[in-house]
């Protein structure tokens, strides 16, 4: 009788090899676009698992494998995994810690690319499912939206699905469990640039000088009143200036010209993303005007919110229940305010975006130097991708 509770434990069976290739990954991150070595590794590994095509070069680096069931149908499924590492210093001090200094996969980016490997070595020798699984395997994750440069490269017309999944590794789930919902799963993250100009002169005669820092610590202010007072209290919205440029820190007597601003807007509906973007023009230009400024605002759009399908959402968490059990699958969970480019994907087709639980006692948390990819959870998310393809394709 079939059984998808099973699957985890068959992929479990190459676990070892899987891990082999996980920490090799990790030894060697590779960033945006960059994804060379990553993505021949990734070809490689298809062809030999028996994947019936390979397709290199989309979006950049992204490579997409075709796998077709052994009974016949048109429906088709997508599974998607990230390649990409981070800019940054690993610290871990792990035998399998970065060779590259100023590279880590301290997302899992590794660990997703392998569970993808892991399930499509699972489906390409079981087959047990009728029409067709593309594997998906992307550059550029992290703000640098690699996900569209595959769909501008023809993703979703060269290989037409009815459906994509995806997963990320959650420090915050506890290991063994997942967690989907319906509707949003992480935010809208837009970039925000602030220009205050005004008239620079001496710190010692504000009398004849329009003051751009004055005018930017009101506007400061004056815009978290946005999220306070313009957004309903049961939607969310986070506005955060990160960065300020004004003056010199070796000029002491000067009041500069200018003053520029930058930080980040998270949103998970469109509307409240519209309403923060027109709040913000309307305080910034009225604030600094009050002090003889004048403000303007760029709001550049970066991942749009990635909203979860009801159906892919029900399905995934169906078949996750199957293999982990109910007190596994967790559906009432918040969604998180990071920023996430399957986003893109979910606007264009249904499909659903799954977290993998890898909380331990010593788990610590992503785009950390000391983060890690949990291995003992490649079973799981390979496992949970291969039974959502027999479920999607029975
Ligand atoms: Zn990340
Ligand atoms: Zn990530």
């Amino acid at each position: 009788m079939y059984n998808p509770s099973r699957i985890p434990e068959a992929i479990a069976e190459y676990h070892a090899e899987l891990t082999a290739i996980r920490r090799d990954i990790h030894a060697h991150p590779e960033h945006a676009y960059k994804e060379t070595r990553t993505a021949g590794l990734v070809a490689e590994r298809l062809r030999a698992y028996g994947a019936d095509e390979v397709h290199a070069g989309i979006g950049g680096t992204g490579i997409v494998g075709v796998i077709r069931g052994s009974r016949p149908g048109g429906r088709a499924i997508g599974l998607r995994a990230d390649m990409d590492c981070l800019a940054m210093n690993e610290e871990t001090g792990l035998p399998w810690a970065s060779t590259r200094g100023g590279f880590m996969h301290a997302c899992g980016h590794d660990g997703h690319t392998t569970m993808l490997l892991g399930a499509a070595r699972y489906l390409a020798k079981t087959r047990n499912f009728a029409g067709t699984v593309y594997v998906v395997f992307q550059p550029a994750e992290e703000g640098q939206a690699g996900a569209k440069a595959m769909m501008d490269d023809g993703l979703f017309t060269r290989f037409p699905m009815q459906a994509i999944y995806g997963l990320h590794n959650a420090p915050w789930v506890p290991r063994g469990s997942i967690a989907v919902r319906n509707g949003a799963m992480m935010a809208a993250a837009d970039r925000l640039e602030i220009l205050i100009e005004g008239r620079g002169g001496h710190g010692g005669m504000p009398q004849f000088v329009a003051d751009p820092v004055l005018a930017a610590g009101h506007v400061i202010t004056a815009i978290q009143s946005i999220v306070s007072r313009n957004v309903d209290p049961c939607d969310s919205a986070v506005v955060s200036i990160c960065a300020m440029e004004a003056g010199k820190m070796d000029t002491y007597n000067v009041i500069p010209r200018t003053v520029k601003l930058i930080g980040t807007v998270r949103t998970y509906r469109k509307e409240v993303q519209a309403l923060v973007e027109e709040k913000l023009a309307l305080v910034v230009g009225n604030t600094a005007a009050a002090f003889g400024c004048t403000g303007r605002v760029e709001f550049i759009r970066g991942y749009p919110a990635t909203i979860n399908h009801p159906r892919e959402a029900a399905l995934a968490a169906e078949v996750g229940r199957a293999l982990f059990g109910e007190a596994n699958v967790i559906t009432e969970i918040n969604p998180n305010t990071g920023g996430e480019d399957f986003a893109f994907f979910l606007e264009a087709i249904p499909g659903a975006y799954i977290w993998v639980g890898q909380k331990s006692e010593t788990s610590v948390g992503l785009h950390h130097p000391c983060y890690d990819f949990d291995d003992r959870i490649i079973p799981t998310g390979a496992g949970l991708l291969a039974a959502i393809t027999e479920k999607e394709l029975a």
